[in-house]
């Protein structure tokens, strides 16, 4: 189960990653990496050094065939978020590896896969190794001011690569003016930072983003005001305690067109690094 107020579960075929852009600089799957090693967890030894004040990946990357097949096993269709422990398009994981892991994304179209990378600059090279994404994948990026999101969004709106493209902008550490990527891009989530040594977040830049997707018919998710603005702790991701006009959460059309699917129903535990 996942606490991701936009998804229904994690899947984590593969874990570890590296930093590549300051939206990492507190990743969450790093610490949470670090915690779960520190409690004997095997198979996260070696990811991590440093400890949970100033936890690091240590760049390593590892594909886990024992979790490949989990999707099979979940007979109720359900929203699916994608390695939150790392970044599929890794340079660490082989073309192979990610064909591997799409397969059982297409063998099992009942779920729907929810992909984040901000690596997006590997999407041209699948797809000239012919690596196809399923029709059950909502592909995107993770941005969190305007030069990411100008470097990133360009590489997935590149082609129609998915039925569905998105951006999570999380954590929103600037302004973007996105009127140049609303059109090509069908659903946007906003979040502030939380976590241990969260950075600012404006109501402004959230108000912006609603505005200028809504201006073209594409839906929006608020997730969480992040931290700094939490009434009481935690994430702010409670729609209650925001003013009105940031209590919006919509998902693709995509989904109503898959009427078996449902969210709404998160549980516990672990939030996601991307
Ligand atoms: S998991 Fe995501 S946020 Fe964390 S280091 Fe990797 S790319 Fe950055």
């Amino acid at each position: 189960m996942s606490n991701i107020d936009w998804t229904n579960k994690t899947w984590n075929p593969v874990i570890g990653c590296a930093r590549v852009s300051e939206g990492c600089r507190n990743c969450y799957a790093e610490r949470m990496a670090v915690r779960v090693a520190n409690m004997g967890l095997r198979e996260y030894d070696g990811l991590t050094n440093g400890n949970l004040r100033k936890p690091r990946w240590t760049g390593e990357v590892r594909f886990l065939p024992g979790r490949i097949d989990e999707p099979r096993h979940w007979r109720k269709p359900t929203v699916v978020f994608v390695n939150s422990m790392s970044d599929l398009l890794h340079e660490g994981l082989g073309g192979e590896q990610i064909g591997e892991i799409l397969a059982v994304m297409r063998d099992t179209p009942r779920h729907t896969y929810q992909i984040l990378t901000k690596r997006p600059e590997r999407l041209s090279e699948l797809h000239d190794a012919g690596v196809t994404w399923p029709d059950n994948v909502w592909l995107g990026v993770s941005v969190e001011d305007q030069k990411s999101a100008d470097h990133r969004i360009p590489l997935l709106t590149a082609r129609r690569y998915a039925p569905v493209l998105w951006v999570s902008y999380e954590p929103a550490l600037g302004p973007v003016d996105w009127h140049r990527w609303a059109a090509k891009l069908d659903w946007i989530v906003i979040g502030g930072e939380s976590g241990p040594g969260c950075r600012p977040f404006d109501l402004a830049w959230a108000r912006s983003t609603i505005r200028a997707f809504q201006a073209v018919g594409k839906a929006v998710f608020m997730k969480q005001v992040g931290g700094q603005l939490a009434e009481s702790g935690g994430k702010g991701n409670d729609p209650e305690g925001w003013p009105a006009d940031l209590r919006v959460r919509q998902y693709p059309s995509e989904l109503e067109s898959r009427p078996r699917m449902s969210l709404g129903m998160n549980q516990q535990p672990q939030d996601g690094g991307l």
